[in-house]
């Protein structure tokens, strides 16, 4: 079976020029993988790229095993696309049920309630007096209330105390695991990402330098802090890992 998403030697970009080059990534109904890697390595422009927002220029991107590639974000919205950018794209001077109300789900509300309780006492406040959590909570709650089968979610922890990052992520982990929500996650704080994903891969200067179970890149810190450099830098880390493999001493033979 395929994927939920499965991006294939993606090139995208702006005005013609590539960022991102090459790219090859899927996320399976219920994961959730982390995109990481340092600023400006082409992570807000592959999910951008991906809700069509941005049109790709060159290989292919398919959700549920059909592309997407000729889509309008709209129509990928519709097809069950929800992505949540790093602005939060809230209407700050409607409140917070209005804001949900304008996502148009059927009971948005009261699904949204069910994702984020927290929200209950804030329904008539205008989303632009929240705080920083609480705006984040409502955009990932407007975008669970439409029950996505893929949920995008750019620069999760920005400007958020690590506490209130703590709360979020285990509704992510719901949602997958409860519905089935492929989850794509970029976060810059990559201790928090591993630890609510899955898989990872890691970006750098728009190519694919790592990837692997949360558990393997979280294991390999040395290899992880390496590939936010690229380059060289990852080969010489792959190489030293090699190196102290082998150099790891030899367990004494039991004979007998
Ligand atoms: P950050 O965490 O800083 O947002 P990122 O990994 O999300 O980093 P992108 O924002 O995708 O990286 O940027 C990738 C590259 O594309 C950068 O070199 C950036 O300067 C460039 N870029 C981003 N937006 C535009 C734009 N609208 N027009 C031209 N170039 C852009």
């Amino acid at each position: 079976m395929s994927a939920l998403l499965e991006v294939d030697a993606l090139r995208a970009g702006y005005d013609g020029i590539a960022v991102v080059r090459d790219l090859d990534l899927h996320v399976d109904a219920g994961e959730i993988v982390a995109l990481l890697g340092p600023n400006g390595a082409g992570k807000t422009t592959t999910l951008t790229t991906i809700s069509r927002l941005l049109p790709a220029l060159g290989g292919d991107i398919r959700l549920a095993g059909s592309s997407i590639l000729g889509a309008r974000p709209h129509a990928v919205a519709r097809r069950g696309v929800a992505h949540v950018p790093e602005d939060r794209s809230l209407f700050h001077h409607l409140t917070v049920t209005e804001n949900l109300r304008v996502a148009g789900a059927r009971d948005g509300t009261e699904r949204a309630l069910d994702w984020f309780p927290a929200l209950e006492p804030l329904l008539r406040r205008r989303a632009g007096l929240l705080s920083g959590g609480e705006q984040q909570m409502l955009s990932l709650a407007r975008a669970l209330a439409l029950d996505p089968m893929l949920l995008m979610i750019d620069e999760l922890s920005l400007g958020l105390a690590p506490v209130v990052v703590e709360r979020i992520l285990p509704v992510l982990r719901r949602a997958a695991d409860e519905q089935g929500t492929a989850v794509l996650l970029v976060e810059q704080h990559v201790h928090l990402a591993l630890d609510v994903a899955d898989r990872g891969y890691v970006l750098s200067h728009g190519e694919l330098v790592l990837s692997g179970t949360a558990a393997h890149l979280a294991d390999n810190r040395h290899l992880l802090e390496s590939s936010y450099l690229g380059g060289s830098e990852i080969d010489d880390a792959v190489e030293q890992e090699r190196t102290e493999v082998h150099e790891r001493p030899v367990p004494p033979r039991h004979t007998g």
